[in-house]
């Protein structure tokens, strides 16, 4: 089972992000986790089913290896080897590459350039948001107010609480005051991550009305159990889920 945006696929992007339905791990990562180091059988075979339904050849799927950082891997050569690079974003141009990241409550952003078919997968937790990973990931993209976003399935403000000082500096950095609520208890307030994310991308140039929120803003990876994976939730017994985008438009009439 995945979830699409609307605005991705009527640009002609295959893309898709996963939830814990439809693949063959074991509980507690049931049943589809996409960790990198977990289960090499079932990762193979999740990979195999969610590439057939997205559109992408696991074999020209990028990936990295995610340190909460804001380095950009740009896709290319062996994808394999590629899992090695420390990156939070990566940057795919080629027709039928695929750019993805993994998460379990962080925010996934996938990105396109209608106009060069370029795509990016970007994985923003509260400090690849003040680290700007978001900013790093759309300069190597490049392309200007035509890109188009979607923001998928994180942690909802209803969950996700940070000290103060976290949650000031995730202010600063998405330079919108709404996105940290006052503190409910002393040093602790609750921030949206989604909101920090999507002003990030608005102060970049692009369209409001060009970044989905997928699924719709009240999605929360840890509320949502029989959805979602949540690192807050569930800690080590967490899987993690797959956000995925091809680079160039397909022309298939069904939005695939
Ligand atoms: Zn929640």
């Amino acid at each position: 089972m995945l979830l699409r945006s609307a605005t991705l696929a009527k640009w002609g992007f295959s893309h898709g992000f996963s939830t814990r339905k439809g693949g063959v791990s074991p509980p507690p990562y049931d049943t589809c986790d996409f960790a990198m180091l977990r289960d090499p059988e079932a990762l193979r075979e999740n990979l195999a089913r969610f590439g057939q339904r997205v559109g992408f050849d696991p074999a020209r799927l990028y990936q990295a290896t995610q340190v909460h950082g804001a380095a950009v891997l740009e896709a290319g050569g062996d994808a394999a080897s590629a899992r090695a690079v420390e990156a939070d974003a990566v940057v795919a141009s080629a027709p039928g590459d695929a750019a993805a990241v993994r998460v379990a409550d962080c925010v996934p952003v996938l990105v396109a350039d209608p106009a060069t078919g370029r795509v990016a997968a970007i994985h923003a937790g509260w400090k690849g948001v003040v680290g700007r990973v978001v900013e790093a990931g759309l300069r190597s993209l490049g392309g200007g107010a035509e890109r188009v976003a979607a923001i998928g399935p994180c942690i909802g403000s209803c969950c996700f609480e940070v000290s103060t000082e976290v949650g000031r500096a995730i202010e600063a950095a998405a330079g919108a005051p709404g996105v940290r609520a006052p503190d409910h208890a002393p040093g602790k307030c609750k921030v949206d991550l989604r909101a920090a994310v999507r002003a990030q991308l608005v102060a970049l140039g692009l369209d409001d009305a060009n970044v989905e929120d997928v699924p719709p803003a009240e999605g929360c990876t840890r509320c949502e159990a029989e959805w979602f994976y949540s690192f807050r939730r569930d800690g080590d017994a967490s899987g993690r889920l797959l956000a995925a985008i091809v680079a160039g438009r397909n022309v298939d009439p069904s939005g695939r």
